[in-house]
């Protein structure tokens, strides 16, 4: 029998998604410490007796970065965003393979689609990893996650992904984490305690580096010992807006539904600069753009009837390098001020080294501002 209160909301990730589609094609890299990163560069080269010849780490001369490594390469400490050159000093002998984008996207829309034919309601997150909505789906949600990886398997010839399942996304993505790879980890509510207290608090989606250490200055390491944290000091620390999420975290509070994109309505305003702006030399030009488009998108909210939980931030740096971040409120907003200090959030967990060509603020997962379940999504938030 079902049980109604099972836990149904599903993040999948696919396991080192670079590499791991790199060693589809090169099998005889399977159980070998290696690492996709530096661009097209380092193509492997075919040798007249038919083997592969690889680059190797240590043969590697510029700024790249490691963009996945095998879990052979991260027993050697090379993880993700890790430099080449760094990582060469660990694994000098590990191989480097070339990034090819057009080969990552069409895995993931085999993987998706592989999904797809099992559950419908399905949030794109990014090129390796989704939330699935197994409600409405009949039957035990083990047997359903196990068919949903079994079909991704078969699809992409052998990839494997890691599941986590919970009553909130927010918990569903720490748990897809905890056994990999090819995992799959159920957390009820009941055992919160048990298996994400213990954790690190930058395990959380949404503590990022800064406010991990800022949490950690506080004797505050594990998610447990956040979730017990005086509000008063976490709110002297983070102001009112993010200490409250985070205590709402730390319990796995997330009512965030699994948006698919045609429900996902969002509003945006973006601006690209006449020069790009430096970071620092530019504060003030740059505070200013940031309120004008919060402004903007307050104003079209209020114009069209809509009120919104996520406010998101795009970036887009003088390499045309792109950055998103987002941030969900507590209630839902038009106002302004708040989208203002959301996006504010936003900002401060993005890395502001080069000088930027483009600022975007937008406001997602909306509601019609008349609608009777706004008052419902007040109540219904108060602090449990
Ligand atoms: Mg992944």
């Amino acid at each position: 029998m079902d049980d109604l209160n099972a836990p149904r909301i599903c993040h999948i990730d696919m396991d080192s998604y670079f590499v791991s589609t790199e060693i589809l094609r090169y099998p005889d890299l399977k159980g070998v410490a290696a690492v996709v990163g530096g661009g097209s560069r380092h193509q492997p080269r075919l040798m007249p007796d038919g083997t592969r010849q690889y680059a190797r780490l240590k043969d590697y001369v510029g700024r790249g970065v490691v963009t996945t490594a095998t879990y052979e390469a991260r027993a050697l400490g090379v993880f993700s965003g890790m430099g080449l050159m760094k990582s060469a000093k660990l694994a000098p002998e590990a191989v480097l393979l070339p990034t090819d984008f057009q080969r990552y996207k069409h895995y993931s829309a085999l993987f998706k689609n592989a999904v797809r034919t099992i559950a419908s309601t399905i949030q794109d997150v990014g090129i390796d990893e989704i939330y699935v909505d197994l409600n409405g789906i009949p039957g035990d949600v083990l047997a359903i996650a196990r068919s949903i990886k079994h079909a991704v398997t078969d699809a992409t010839g052998g990839l494997t992904c890691s599941v986590g399942i919970a009553h909130s996304k927010l918990v569903a993505k720490i748990a897809s984490d905890l056994q990999k790879p090819n995992g799959l980890t159920v957390v009820p509510m009941s055992a919160i305690p048990d298996i994400i207290w213990p954790l690190a608090v930058s395990k959380v989606n949404g503590i990022g580096p800064k406010a991990s250490a800022k949490l950690n200055a506080l004797g505050i390491m594990t998610i447990g010992e956040l979730a017990k944290a005086d509000p008063a000091l976490l709110q002297e620390a983070f102001g009112r807006t993010y200490s409250e999420w985070l205590l709402r975290a730390a319990h796995g509070v997330d009512r965030r539904p699994v948006t698919t994109e045609r429900e996902s309505k969002s509003m945006s305003r973006e601006t690209t600069f006449d020069r790009d702006l430096h970071p620092k030399g530019d504060r003030g030009r740059l505070g200013e753009i940031f309120t004008d488009l919060c402004i903007r998108v307050s104003e079209d909210l209020k114009r069209k009837g809509y009120v919104g939980r996520t406010v998101g931030i795009k970036l887009r740096f003088q390499d045309f390098q792109t950055v998103t971040r987002d941030y969900s409120l507590p209630e839902l907003t038009d106002d302004a001020l708040v989208i203002r200090r959301a996006a504010t959030e936003c900002l401060k967990r993005i890395k502001l080294n080069q000088r930027i060509r483009l600022l975007g603020v937008k406001v997602s997962a909306l509601e019609r501002s008349d609608s009777t379940k706004l008052q419902l999504f007040r109540q219904a938030d108060l602090f449990e």
